[in-house]
């Protein structure tokens, strides 16, 4: 454990974290298991518990956390929304709203964010145009997805086809795209007519693909299955078989969007235009909000009265995303993005007990020569570190967009020292 770092100012705390820990597990619902920390406060990737205990958070609320933690231009954003509209309901429109809807679609560009092969038409660029796109929001990735499963319905069609591995959600529609046995079995019979092919595996989606499919629905990194990158041309071969069979090609960005990639969407180097792309987590910048963008003819699937929900476009929302992608701009966080993520996988590359760095930007699997990420995870952090295990023998990180080169410098340190005792 690291000493008890108490930032300036702290005031101290009545509770511990083991009391804290206690009447958690008799209030709140036991759906995470028992959190291993009590988290009090935060500052750029710095995090503190309850103890005074200071950890370097890797993980950012699981690719949330884009700006770090208490960024000014968040909270500035949010008080001041907050100061003047709080709420409107979807019976009016409010400023931030329509601002954020626009500003991504000029993100998703001419030709939907796409590449010069878009711009030309050829290739895997060809289709839909963000010029034509309209964005429906949400709360979260998972009503993005659902929202998104609804807008295929509204094909005629009613099959899906999704990926071994991947993740779209916890809501019953979300959940019957996700690959999880374990996650969708006590639930079932989930919704929909929902095929499994293996991820980046071209000739199967090919072999899966017909003229009855309403959309094909894959993630262009898969974040939960472990950071899996997706082979070169495999979102190219994805648009040219969907648009062959009318079906519409939806890319789950809400794990790898608005910037965490080192792109503004993870799908932009393929120079593939989806019809619908999700959006939530690092969107807000910790601020619940999801957006389901749809493209082209898709942008008209759903229309009035055919989805809502009451706080979909908040004020407050909306403003929070407002500033998280006009400080990723006026930062330049994309190209630092890119840095910082190279030079993580550059240095953790090195260590002998890890095999392979996957991901792009900020977005990272480590994998590791033993399935033993979780007591990695535990030890990180007894540590000051916070990294997580979604797989046997993958660490992720998604650390804020902000992470310093120092920082970086540690994480580095720090993980290849847990690694030497750990896997000793
Ligand atoms: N889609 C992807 C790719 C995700 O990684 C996640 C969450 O991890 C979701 C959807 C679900 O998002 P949420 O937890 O906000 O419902």
């Amino acid at each position: 454990m690291s000493a008890p770092d108490r930032p300036a100012g702290w005031a101290g705390t009545p509770v511990t974290g083991a009391e804290l820990t206690q009447r958690y597990q008799g209030a709140v619902m036991n759906t995470f298991g028992v959190p291993a920390r009590v988290l009090a406060r935060g500052e750029g990737s710095t995090v503190w518990d309850v103890d005074g205990n200071r950890y370097l958070d890797l993980l950012g609320g699981i690719a949330v956390n884009s700006l770090g933690h208490a960024h000014p231009a968040i909270v500035e954003a949010v008080t001041t929304q907050l100061q003047t509209l709080g709420h409107v309901s979807n019976f009016f429109i409010s400023e931030p709203q329509v601002q954020l809807a626009e500003k991504l679609l000029e993100l998703l560009g001419p030709g939907g964010g796409a590449g010069p092969g878009a711009a030309e038409g050829t290739g895997g660029g060809a289709g839909p145009r963000a010029a034509d796109g309209r964005v429906f929001f949400a709360n979260s990735g998972a009503e993005a997805n659902e929202a998104a499963f609804k807008a295929s319905r509204r094909t005629g069609r009613t099959r899906i086809v999704a990926t071994e591995g991947s993740f779209h959600g916890r809501t019953m529609g979300a959940l019957a795209l996700t690959s999880k046995v374990q996650y969708r079995e006590p639930f079932e019979p989930l919704p929909g007519e929902v095929t499994f092919v293996p991820y980046g595996d071209a000739a199967a989606l090919e072999a899966a693909v017909d003229d009855t499919v309403a959309a094909f629905v894959v993630e262009p990194i898969q974040g939960e299955a472990g950071v899996i990158d997706a082979p070169e041309g495999y979102l190219a071969a994805a648009r040219e078989i969907t648009s062959r069979h009318g079906a519409l090609l939806w890319v789950d960005e809400v794990q790898t969007g608005v910037g965490r990639t080192g792109d503004w969407f993870a799908h932009t180097e393929s120079g593939v235009v989806p019809d619908l792309v999700t959006l939530a987590k690092g969107l807000g910048g910790g601020i619940p909000i999801g957006a389901m963008i749809a493209l082209g003819d898709a942008a008209t699937l759903l229309g009035p009265g055919n989805h809502g929900t009451t706080f979909g476009g908040n004020p407050v929302a909306t403003a929070a995303a407002l500033a998280v992608i006009h400080t990723i701009e006026s930062e330049g966080l994309l190209a630092h993005a890119t840095a910082r993520g190279d030079q993580l996988a550059a240095g953790l590359e090195r260590h002998p007990r890890v095999t392979a760095v996957t991901g792009r930007g900020l977005l990272r699997g480590v994998v590791l020569t033993e399935p033993r990420a979780v007591d990695v995870q535990t030890a990180a952090y007894d540590a000051g570190l916070i990294v997580n295990a979604p797989t046997p023998d993958r660490l992720r990180l998604a650390p804020p967009l902000v992470l310093t080169e120092d920082e970086a410098a540690q994480a580095i340190a720090t993980i290849s020292a847990l690694l030497d005792e750990v896997l000793a």
